[in-house]
């Protein structure tokens, strides 16, 4: 066969520049060069070489005359055919570039920067004929060539601002300064070490060393060691081990041999899961289990995305490994989704014991290194299951046949903050579409519009409404644990009586009781730190962020006020910085001072906290978790982080210190996520022997998110919010889409806002697009962060992205399609 004759000759090729979405080049493949999509190139764009991916190939290019493609970056192509699919519908449905679409799915290191090198060919140039800036630069290139440094363009425009790409360029023109392109080289790589084993054809020598009176107890010990251990070791753990001494004589000897390996950087490597046997499914647990089986199998009704939705301890983590094992067994291999790797560490560990040495874990407290021999393994097909958060979603895994989705209404499950601006869910069920795998999503609070979507039969809706409890056996003598009892408590009331404590009578005596009979306690703020305020009472100022438009926290074990939004940090002003009295005080609590409290109340119980202070790593998270477990401290103080799925069998109070943080920020979803925080950490209480208690304390006890959450009723505050989306037309009655401004200067940045605005109303009225609507410009809340000023729009209706389209997308607005929060 002439394979030249049928060789397409063109790539199109998403290069790693800010275009439009979807948008790829048409590049030509130079003779010898095996380029296939999915490759990561490098490729000529402008004045510039960057890194691209090639999406096709084809037999005519877009445009009639074409660069050549300058490099293939990695010999193996990183995505697949389906990923190269998703990137495309990510890139198109999130509006961003095809490539930073596809970058959470590139290997971790994988997306490598360009490099503009710069060098002066002609140094004695008259230097009156150039501008001061011109000056400057050539005068840059020069000292680093002096100091024989490359003099790099991205470094140089970051010393002397923007405007010297312009003064590069004209040099460039000048024939003074020549410019060179290069792609710094894929920063990670495997890591390679070297291994000792014994000599094969020494083993005479060997054993009758071994078998003498020779002394030298290192050497004899590292040949043991390597008798006994099939042979082989890590050279330089056995020199650590042995003494370098005695390997440089083993190998002098030529008793011991060298190999290069590659060490694989495993970050459950030295972890042991007690093995765990499948539990007998309840009829209603084996009744979802069948219909999950019969869709994975492909004999059901066609669809493809299950929603369990079943309280909290219901047994939902029970049906998700028993389709776990299906998927498997039907060859396939699965990917299991938890919103915070360190707040679920004990949902790995369920999968680890049922499923030993199968699972790959992905998350971003990986070094850089671990999570580069994961990925390449998981695409290898080396594991069969991989757990991760968010991005794992992403992971190379071939085959794919199943998407777990645990926790399915967490926030965390959308990336917000970076392109692209991508939900989890949405992605696996597209995903889902694309492979044919089944999507398996459990809450105890689904987000209502996945609830929405299985009640309209979108979704396979089930749900789970009988708790187990936990009785310390092997499971077989589970009972049904009873909800625990809730109460709210009134703290106006409180306060009218007379008790301005942070602690209310309820709660008090509560912890009094169970403290005494020996039970474990959570108390939940959502706040950390001491106090939310410094306010002077003379005049009403209160501290903020010198960056932020928000107030700072006090944190008194550091003795320094805290941004919670920035992490600027500053002492504490004795004197009002507007009045100039000394009337400063403390307002408003944090985790920090019930902690404080509790210890004084009751200080022979033990106190843990738990927030972002304190747990920084996931490493500190399992510490806690094993300790607050041991029961050597029996209070456990935190903020939403003990909320998520933490199970505690001796917890049998769970204290609200206060409900109101975060219900009256203005989002339309606040109700909703005030609801299903509260949900959760009632959920923490009763899951052993004794019934479980629960105090909710606030000043709004008859807002509905708070009251459906005390009589733990999914279904009764469902029906509240779906109401509340109807009359306003939110979503699932709508989508939005948010456009979103940052300026340091306020006058530009509300400029801008309603200069796109009156632009999209235009658009609007010409193009009579009546169900979209235009809301704002506004500030965002808060309204200035890290130095600069936020604006917003969001536009709402059917089918925002029609009237989206209609205008240039400006580049420097960030567009958050289908946004968790509009603050
Ligand atoms: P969820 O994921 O809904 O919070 P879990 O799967 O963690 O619920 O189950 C809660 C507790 O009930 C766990 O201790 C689990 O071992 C136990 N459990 C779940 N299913 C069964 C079952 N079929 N038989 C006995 N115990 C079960
Ligand atoms: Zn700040």
């Amino acid at each position: 066969m002439d394979v030249g004759a049928c060789r397409m000759r063109f790539a199109e090729v998403a290069v790693d520049a800010p275009t439009g979405s979807g948008r790829t080049f048409s590049y030509a493949i130079p003779d010898g060069m095996d380029a296939r999509p999915g490759h990561l190139v490098q490729a000529p764009f402008g004045a510039r070489m960057l890194p691209g991916i090639v999406f096709a190939l084809s037999d005519v290019p877009q445009v009639a005359e074409t660069k050549d493609i300058t490099a293939v970056l990695f010999d193996d192509t990183l995505l697949d055919d389906t990923r190269l699919r998703l990137a495309e519908w990510i890139s198109e449905y999130y509006m961003c570039s095809l490539f930073d679409a596809a970058a959470p799915m590139l290997p971790p290191g994988g997306r490598v920067r360009p490099k503009t090198s710069l060098a002066l060919v002609n140094a004695d140039t008259d230097a009156d004929a150039l501008t001061p800036l011109q000056k400057r630069v050539v005068e840059y290139i020069a000292k680093r060539d002096a100091a024989g440094r490359v003099a790099a363009q991205e470094r140089l425009v970051k010393a002397l601002g923007d405007s010297a790409a312009a003064s590069v360029a004209s040099l460039v023109s000048k024939g003074i300064v020549i410019r060179d392109y290069s792609i710094s080289k894929p920063s990670m790589r495997h890591k390679r070490s070297t291994s000792v084993s014994l000599s094969a054809d020494k083993a005479a020598d060997i054993d009758a060393w071994l078998n003498s009176k020779q002394r030298a107890p290192k050497r004899r010990a590292l040949l043991e060691r390597l008798r006994r251990g099939g042979g082989a070791m890590d050279a330089a753990a056995a020199r650590k081990e042995y003494g370098s001494g005695a390997v440089r004589a083993l190998l002098d000897k030529c008793w011991l041999a060298t190999q290069p390996t590659t060490v694989d950087r495993d970050p459950l490597d030295g972890r042991v899961f007690e093995r765990a046997e499948p539990l007998r499914l309840t009829d209603r647990q084996a009744a979802i289990a069948a219909d999950i089986r019969a869709a994975i199998e492909g004999g059901s009704d066609g669809r493809k995305s299950f929603v369990i939705q079943g309280i909290t301890g219901s047994g939902k983590t029970e049906v998700y490994l028993d389709a776990v094992a299906e998927c498997l067994r039907m060859g396939r291999r699965a990917i299991a989704l938890v919103p915070e790797i360190a707040l679920t560490y004990q949902t790995i560990e369920r999968f680890a014991a049922r499923f030993a040495g199968r699972i790959a874990v992905l998350h971003s407290g990986l070094t850089d290194g671990e999570r580069f021999d994961q990925w390449w393994k998981i695409r290898r097909g080396e594991y069969d299951i991989v757990i991760g958060s968010r991005s794992a979603v992403m992971a190379p895994v071939p085959n794919l046949g199943l998407i777990v989705i645990d926790e399915e209404h967490e926030w965390t499950y959308k990336q917000h903050d970076a392109m692209p601006r991508y939900h989890a869910r949405d992605v696996a069920l597209r995903l889902s579409d694309l492979t044919g795998a089944l999507v398996v999503m459990g809450s105890a609070s689904p987000d209502v519009v996945t609830y929405f979507g299985g009640l309209r039969r979108r979704h396979s809706l089930h749900l789970l409404t009988e708790r187990f409890a936990d009785t310390g056996g092997d499971g077989t003598n589970a009972k049904r644990a009873a909800l625990p009892s809730v109460s709210v408590v009134d703290m106006r009331r409180e306060l009218r009586e007379s008790n301005s404590d942070m602690f209310s009578r309820a709660l008090r005596s509560a912890l009094d009781e169970r403290l005494a009979s020996g039970s474990q306690a959570m108390l939940f703020l959502n706040r950390r730190g001491t106090a939310a305020f410094y306010q002077c009472y003379s005049c009403g100022y209160s501290l903020k962020c010198r960056r932020c438009d928000v107030s700072v926290t006090y944190h008194a074990k550091i003795k320094r006020f805290i941004c919670h939004y920035c992490g600027y940090g500053r002492k504490p002003p004795d004197m009002c910085p507007q009045c100039l009295n000394y009337r400063m005080r403390y307002y408003g609590i944090g985790t920090e001072a019930v902690a404080d409290e509790v210890a004084l109340r009751y200080p022979d119980v033990g106190v843990l906290r738990w927030d972002r202070d304190i747990a920084a790593s996931p490493k500190a998270h399992e510490a806690l978790l094993r300790r607050f477990r041991s029961g050597e401290a029996r209070v456990l103080v935190g903020t939403q982080m003990i909320a998520k799925g933490l199970h505690f069998p001796e917890v049998t109070l769970v204290g609200v210190v206060s409900a109101d943080i975060g219900l009256s920020i203005p989002d339309y979803r606040a109700g909703e996520r005030a609801f299903q925080l509260l949900y959760q950490v009632a959920g923490r209480a009763g899951r052993g022997k004794r019934e479980g208690k629960v105090i909710i304390q606030t000043f709004q006890p008859h807002n509905y998110a708070i009251q459906a959450a005390a009589a733990q009723d999914y279904q009764a505050f469902y029906t509240r919010e779906m109401a509340y989306r109807r009359e306003q037309a939110n979503p699932p009655y709508s989508r939005l889409i948010r456009l979103l401004y940052a300026h340091t200067n306020q006058a530009r940045c509300e400029g801008e806002a309603l200069r796109l605005a009156g632009l999209l109303r235009e658009q609007q009225a010409a193009w009579g697009y009546s169900d979209v609507e235009v809301l704002g410009p506004t500030p965002a809340y808060p309204m200035r962060l890290r130095g600069r000023y936020r604006w917003h729009i969001v536009l709402r209706g059917a089918d925002p992205r029609a009237l989206l389209d209609k205008v240039d997308a400006p580049r420097d607005w960030s567009v958050d399609v289908d946004p968790v929060a509009l603050t």
